[in-house]
């Protein structure tokens, strides 16, 4: 479908057939009953989440909406990854487990399914179209239904009532989570299209942040110079974040797909950064909605990663605690944060044995992937210097691991060339980095005890956490799509 035919379809007209907005149903009140035994079920339930679920019902008047809206989304952040974070982030010097920014704010649990035609298991694009349209729809779409009508968004229906809007994400700006608040598509692989469609569908936001330069900067088209024609400042490095013109709308883009790891960053708490810088730009007398994504705990849980995982998960905690300190000066102002699915199938403990050990974890200072180059570069090993770049002491036999990797990359290159033409075609050939990586990855695995059940999605609910004005909206028992819905009832709708 070209892109062009929806920018004039997609006018201010979409939002009453499409959208329903029967929120506070009282159909809710008798679900408390199975929500508590749910809740208590699981351990997550807190006497305020349970108490809350009454207030969830009340009305919320027009004259008392919040005026600043903040959407957090953790792609594939399921529960066990804020578990994991708690005693990521503890102190083993003291008694107590320390609390997080997480525990703080705890309202329920969301369900994650797809339109039907999609099953139990969603992808980040129905994920976030549920999220940013309280529809659900097929995987791979970007906020268009079943039938691939676009349907409005929450950043839309905002920037139409006058409020300023935002995206700041760790993907590129036009991955499938910031694109479904942003644009409407059949498929989330429409990178170009998508790109194209922030200029040709109307521009829909005041600051974006992000990376993208290989979709906004083409031989074929420059999108950074439409967005500057258009008024935009263009700013292409986290220095000059500090340096924001504040009466005119940004577009940053540091990366060419997404922003490094966390862990391999110039600034390993990047998304409290550039949230920072983005509420200055968007702080007017009318509010804003602005979008916030941790993009890449998902991409850890994808390449069953933990250490970068954990590192993603402590730049969502900093931009949490950033978000706590806005919302004390800002008291109008709503954060919702929750995931769109889990992934990775991640577990703390495996094996059969009774441990979780993120020890190692928490003093690294570089990616897997990094080292992994680092070893590369620095022939012949030397387990002094990898000890150095992973900051941790490998014993005997996980140095030998690491030794093995080299004749095992021979043996498959070997076989690699015997292979057919077409075979090759449909292989990857045999990657010396790539085994070093994978090798550090199973040691860490193996360190942490930490275990996978997929390189995919898992369909357990997500959980939800809400703070500042109207925040006992998100408590309970929801789905995806019941946030979307809340949300726009919270911009007037
Ligand atoms: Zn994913």
């Amino acid at each position: 479908m070209s892109s062009s035919k929806f920018n004039l379809k997609l006018n201010l007209k979409l939002s009453s057939k499409v959208y329903n907005s029967k929120l506070f149903s009282p159909k809710l009140s008798t679900t408390l009953l199975s929500t508590f035994a749910l809740l208590s079920c699981v351990g997550l339930a807190t006497n305020n989440a349970i108490a809350a679920n009454s207030e969830q019902n009340s009305p919320v008047s027009q004259q008392d909406l919040p005026k600043n809206i903040i959407m957090v989304i953790a792609d594939g952040m399921g529960p066990a990854y804020t578990s994991a974070y708690r005693y990521f982030n503890d102190d083993p010097a003291t008694a107590e487990i320390e609390k997080t920014v997480f525990e703080r704010h705890l309202k329920g649990l969301s369900s994650t399914y797809p339109a039907p035609v999609s099953g139990y298991v969603t992808d980040s694009a129905a994920g976030a179209t549920a999220l940013a349209t309280g529809v659900k729809s097929y995987n791979g779409a970007i906020s268009v239904d079943v039938n691939k009508k676009p349907l409005l968004t929450v950043l839309e229906w905002a920037k139409q009532q006058g409020k300023r809007t935002g995206v700041v994400v760790t993907s590129r700006i036009n991955h499938a989570t910031p694109a479904s608040y942003l644009s409407h598509n059949e498929s989330r692989r429409n990178y170009d299209e998508l790109a194209n469609s922030y200029i040709d569908n109307g521009i829909k936001a005041d600051v974006y942040f992000g990376g993208g330069w290989t979709n906004y900067i083409r031989d074929d088209r420059n999108i950074v110079n439409e967005f500057k024609q258009a008024g935009f400042q263009y700013i292409d490095s986290y220095s000059q974040l500090a340096g924001l013109a504040n009466d005119k709308p940004v577009l940053g883009l540091f990366a060419d797909f997404g922003l490094p790891w966390a862990l391999d960053d110039s600034n390993k708490h990047r998304l409290a950064m550039m949230t920072k810088a983005a509420t200055g730009q968007l702080k007017n007398d009318a509010g804003f909605f602005m979008l916030v994504e941790a993009s890449q705990i998902d991409w850890g849980g994808h390449d069953n990663n933990i250490a970068t995982a954990m590192h993603e998960m402590d730049d969502l905690a900093k931009l949490m605690e950033y978000l706590e300190v806005f919302v004390e000066k800002n008291p109008d102002t709503l954060v919702v944060l929750t995931a769109d699915h889990s992934t990775g199938g991640f577990t703390l403990a495996a094996n059969k044995e009774y441990r979780w050990d993120p020890e190692v974890l928490r003093t690294m200072k570089y990616s897997p992937a990094t080292i992994a180059k680092n070893i590369i570069a620095k022939d012949p090993l030397d387990q002094k210097e990898i000890n150095k770049w992973l900051n941790f002491e490998l014993n005997t036999e996980e140095f030998q691991q690491i030794t093995k990797v080299d004749s095992s990359y021979q043996q498959a290159k070997a076989k690699y060339v015997l292979l057919s033409a077409t075979e090759k075609t449909e292989k990857k050939a045999p990657e010396l980095k790539e085994l070093y990586r994978r090798a550090i990855l199973a040691i860490i695995d193996k360190r942490t005890n930490t275990g996978w059940t997929t390189s995919g999605h898992t369909g357990i609910d997500v959980p939800v956490f809400a703070f500042g004005k109207h925040s006992e909206q998100f408590s309970g028992q929801l789905d995806n799509t019941d946030i979307a819905k809340k949300i726009f009832t919270l911009l007037g709708k």
